[in-house]
């Protein structure tokens, strides 16, 4: 997957956290903290797609955002090529936002109403420095044509396009800035399942015409499955399992994964809302439970699940699981 550029992936965060105050306790209690994302070490490589996935309040979008930059992580570090993003100043930093761009669930939300597509479109061509004045109508041209749409849309809002339309509009405000990686924020999740896979072939098509490097955040499996090399799996803040996607889905790991996967609908069936076979929902991120956050919700849970947090340990072909039955010094001394 890396091209020429050895094996320094091309993002990487270390221990990378971001907390939220959301209020103050009660007298004398202080603050209340969300620990969205709560130490997160991962590394995506040259021309891959990682997807992140989990249910809702994992902190898989927290964990986009910090690296689009639209948070500044409460600890940790991201590096781009190897070089703290964190650390870059004025116009390092500058060009290396523009090499990270999103693709979000809703695109109306970074569309201006009040322009047209080619004015939001040259815009971005304008602040990046990409093309000149007299050549960003062409630019915009070529844009459009890139996802499916057609130069003369480029005088129309967008409120006169459908969803799907839109979502090429926002694929290509982030193709605008000729990024290297995109972070794709649940791209299909508001979009009509027969719309859905056409953005999706189009992001594949996309990636490989142009060696595209995505963060896919997704809480559809089979969408994980059908786009990422590897897969990480979040859980209240923190990776719980990482492994090639293939082998994720052969032989899921950690319990939470498991469950996941036994309750995700079949590629060839219609989707269906997910409802994960687990006890319990997903608990509150502010309360998280002492020990293995999964643990009131493991049907394997150990009583030392309650007490030690598990770490992320690697446990052979380019896996890591945090889980105390796939930890031999925990299982060990139990
Ligand atoms: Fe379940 Fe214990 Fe593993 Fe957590 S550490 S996933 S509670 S077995």
């Amino acid at each position: 997957m890396s091209e020429g550029s050895g094996d320094v992936p091309i993002i990487e965060t270390r221990d990378i956290t971001r907390y939220f105050s959301v209020g103050h306790g009660s007298a004398g209690r202080g603050r209340t903290v969300l620990k969205a994302v709560d130490g997160v070490s991962l590394a995506i490589r040259r021309g891959e797609t990682l997807a992140l996935v989990g249910e809702t309040g994992s902190g898989k979008t927290t964990f986009g955002r910090l690296l689009l930059g639209l948070y500044k992580p409460t600890g940790g570090d991201a590096l781009y090529r190897g070089s703290s993003m964190l650390a870059a100043r004025g116009e390092t930093a500058q060009a290396v936002r523009r090499q990270i761009q999103g693709v979000f669930q809703d695109p109306y939300s970074s569309l201006n109403p009040t322009m047209t597509v080619g004015q939001s479109l040259a815009e971005v061509l304008k602040v990046h420095k990409i093309a000149g004045r007299r050549d960003r109508s062409q630019a915009v041209a070529e844009l459009l044509t890139t996802v499916g749409l057609s130069p003369a849309q480029a005088a129309r809002r967008p409120q006169a396009f459908s969803g799907g339309e839109r979502q090429r509009i926002g694929i290509a405000r982030a193709l605008a800035a000729r990024p290297e990686v995109v972070i794709a924020d649940e791209p299909l999740s508001a979009l009509d399942v027969s719309i859905q896979a056409q953005v999706l072939n189009l992001l594949i098509a996309l990636q490989e015409r142009r060696g595209l490097t995505y963060l896919f955040v997704t809480h559809d499996l089979d969408v994980a499955r059908h786009i990422s090399q590897r897969t990480a799996v979040m859980y209240l803040g923190r990776v719980v399992e990482y492994a090639p996607t293939g082998d994720l889905f052969a032989e899921p790991l950690h319990p939470y994964t498991q469950a996941l996967i036994a309750a995700a609908p079949r590629l060839s069936t219609k989707r269906k809302a997910v409802k994960p076979a687990l006890g319990g929902d997903i608990p509150n991120a502010i309360e998280r439970p002492p020990g293995c956050h999964f643990h009131p919700r493991c049907p394997l849970a150990m009583p030392v699940c309650a007490e030690r947090e598990p770490e992320l340990l690697p446990v052979g072909d380019g896996r890591s699981v945090a889980c105390h039955l796939h930890d031999p010094g925990v299982m060990a001394a139990a």
